[in-house]
């Protein structure tokens, strides 16, 4: 049976379709949106489109930008030599903020999962190999999340770069284990990576 009108029930299941979002809070979304004043609604959809056409990849290190290279390629003073590997923007995000990593970095966008048929040609990893043609880079540090995923991506990343004599580390395991990246404080980010490990 349908509760409630067709546009209503479609803007649910659109927003209950985004990650984190449940059947229930889709359906608090949607009322809300729908009871908010026509020209906020307005705003919300043109920076949502915005956000979507503006932003690209990064043409460097493939983070989420809206520049042909993002600041921390664009700057200087970070060191070409070390690019550390992570997930995604967000991981990224939480080691800037603290403030203390000088390398440049390389976003994977995802992770190998063999069970979610995400496999190397998936993910930004020939993009990486690419970058280590030139001979500016002298360690990888894999920071992948501790995941299963994280994991194997991790092993197959440093099995595919090792031949090359680049050395590959990958950051402490104080990470918990399946323990998302960006929601790990800042501290123990910092005493993974000072831990880290060579492959
Ligand atoms: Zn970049």
């Amino acid at each position: 049976m349908e509760l409630y009108s067709g546009p209503i029930n479609k803007l649910i299941e659109e927003l209950a379709g985004l990650p984190g979002i449940g059947e229930k809070s889709a359906s608090r979304l949607a009322f809300h949106l729908i009871n908010m004043p026509k020209g906020k609604v307005d705003r919300l959809a043109k920076t949502i489109l915005e956000a979507k056409e503006k932003v690209c990849y990064c043409k460097t290190c493939f983070t989420l930008t809206d520049q042909e290279e993002c600041p921390v390629c664009r700057n200087a003073k970070r060191d070409k030599s070390t690019v550390m590997v992570v997930e995604n923007s967000r991981d990224l995000a939480a080691y800037e903020k603290t403030g203390k990593y000088t390398g440049v970095y390389h976003v994977l966008h995802g992770a190998i999962s063999p069970m979610l048929g995400i496999g190397p040609g998936d993910i930004k990893l020939k993009e990486l190999i690419e970058r280590l043609q030139d001979d500016t880079v002298e360690e990888v540090i894999i920071a992948t999340n501790s995941s299963l995923e994280g994991e194997t991506t991790a092993m197959y990343i440093s099995k595919l770069i090792k031949p090359s004599g680049v050395k590959v580390t990958r950051i402490a395991s104080g990470v918990p284990v399946g323990g998302d990246l960006e929601c790990i404080d800042e501290v123990t980010l910092l005493r993974a990576l000072e831990g880290r490990t060579e492959l």
